[in-house]
């Protein structure tokens, strides 16, 4: 799986990445700790799905975020001190079990880093012999060619001096000729002189330096002076070529690791963009049947004109929420409103089922669907410990259902207004969303548990 940290090559670059991300956690103040201590237990269950699906990279970041909620975070909330004995007692037992899995899973990573920067060094090497190889190729290629013009220049050069030379003897051969029949031809013009006048017997002498101007030496002779090893192209420097080679190419370079680039959805139950869909959010899948289903246990009090109300659970699979439960709390209905009657506890309920609270749902007898400015107020701490929460309303008069969720400027909008009851809020731009990055599917059908019996 393509993750955040991928593109870092050094393994301890890239852990220390993840390590960063695993510290991204910030606590509102505003909220009551128990919802934290809600969240940390569910950032422990989905930590532990990713984990048996060998997602460790997840699996680290939500463990190291758990550690930095309560170890880090939380501590410095006003209302941490007051938290129920029991909850921090759970906290100081689960850290004993964490902080050595979160250990555990990181040698785990980064022995696999490690292996993986080999196994990218090892393929570099091999390019690297490949394109040496090419090379070297290439230039005993280039050698051969000059050794080959060399010859075929030596060749001719050969072939002319020999040309040379022979031309010069038979020059030499036809000028003695000339000068035996020469010398001939004064015999013969001196016996008849002898016979002529029988006076002189003198013998006419010679010039010896007639052969004196053929040339004994090759000093006007030129031979091709372009040959030679000074034309042969410089042989480049291997290690220069070699350097050049290594800066030209992309992979091993020195990872840097931007700190200022935060990934731009950071929530302590998420995992960045590790794999996570548009916006990082992963998605929610939600099956129709949920409507039908609910409006049957609503009826009752759709009939006398009463809002219903429904926490909705799910389990986290393959990076997706799958929501599987409504649990009908005890509640006090009128109709425009719903409030549970007490705050009951949950933990029992979703420990059975292994459960990650996703959001709620509740019905407009009257109205259509869409979120109110109190319902506003009550998704709002759902969407803040989860990015992924949901309010879904039915509405049975107008038949219509919706999944909804608030905006960036609804969760800044919403967490800013410190007012109560129906009130009124600026709603452009819009305050919540419908059906973003939720996946409606069919088939399915969905645990209903009433607490109200
Ligand atoms: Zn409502
Ligand atoms: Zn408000």
């Amino acid at each position: 799986m393509a993750s955040k940290v991928s593109h870092i090559n050094d393994p301890s670059a890239r852990l220390k990445a993840l390590c960063e991300y695993g510290s991204q956690v910030e606590v509102d103040n505003t909220l009551p700790t128990k919802l934290y201590f809600r969240s940390g237990r569910e950032l422990i269950r989905m930590a532990n799905v990713y984990l048996d699906e060998a997602n460790y990279e997840s699996a680290f970041i939500l463990y190291s975020k758990y550690i930095t909620l309560f170890v880090e975070r939380l501590p410095s909330h006003p209302g941490y001190k007051s938290s129920p004995p029991p909850d921090l007692a759970e906290i100081k037992k689960k850290m004993k079990t964490v902080f050595p899995l979160a250990e555990e899973i990181k040698s785990k990573l980064k022995k696999r880093y490690i292996e993986e920067q080999r196994e990218r060094e090892e393929l570099e090497a091999k390019r690297q012999a490949k394109v040496e190889a090419e090379n070297a190729r290439k230039r005993a290629e280039e050698e051969e060619r000059l050794r080959e013009k060399l010859a075929e220049e030596e060749k001719i050069r050969n072939e002319s001096e020999e040309k040379w030379c022979r031309e010069q003897e038979e020059r030499y051969r036809e000028l003695q000729l000339q000068e035996q029949r020469r010398l001939a031809q004064l015999e013969i013009d001196k016996d008849k002189d002898n016979n002529i006048s029988g006076l002189n017997n003198e013998r006419i002498s010679v010039p010896s330096g007639n052969l004196d101007f053929i040339p004994n030496d090759l000093s006007n002779y030129m031979p091709p002076t372009d040959i030679g090893i000074t034309t042969i192209p410089p042989v480049p420097d291997r290690d220069l070529k070699k350097n050049l080679t290594i800066s030209d190419s992309s992979s091993p370079q020195i990872p840097v690791v931007n700190r200022d680039s935060k990934p731009n959805f950071d929530h302590f139950t998420s995992i960045g963009n590790f794999g996570g869909g548009s916006c990082n959010i992963r998605k929610v899948v939600v099956p129709t049947s949920i409507f039908s289903q609910f409006l049957k246990v609503a009826e009752s009090n759709t009939n006398r004109n009463t809002e219903t109300l429904g926490i909705l659970f799910g389990k986290l699979s393959k990076n997706a929420f799958h929501i599987s439960d409504v649990f009908i709390p005890k509640q006090h209905g009128t109709p425009d409103s719903c409030d549970m009657e007490n705050e009951i506890d949950l933990i029992d309920y979703q420990d059975k089922y292994d459960l990650i609270t996703l959001g709620w749902i509740h019905t407009h007898p009257t109205q259509t669907a869409f979120l109110s400015s109190v319902d506003m107020h009550t998704h709002f701490p759902y969407q803040k410990m989860m990015p992924e929460s949901v309010a879904i309303v039915c509405s049975p008069k107008f038949k219509e259902s919706g999944v909804f969720r608030l905006t960036q400027n609804g969760l800044n909008q919403i967490g800013s207004c410190k007012q109560t009851g129906f009130h009124y809020h600026q709603k452009e731009p819009p305050l919540f969303e419908q059906g973003e990055g939720v996946e409606l599917v069919e088939g399915t059908s969905v645990r209903f548990t009433d607490g109200r019996k």
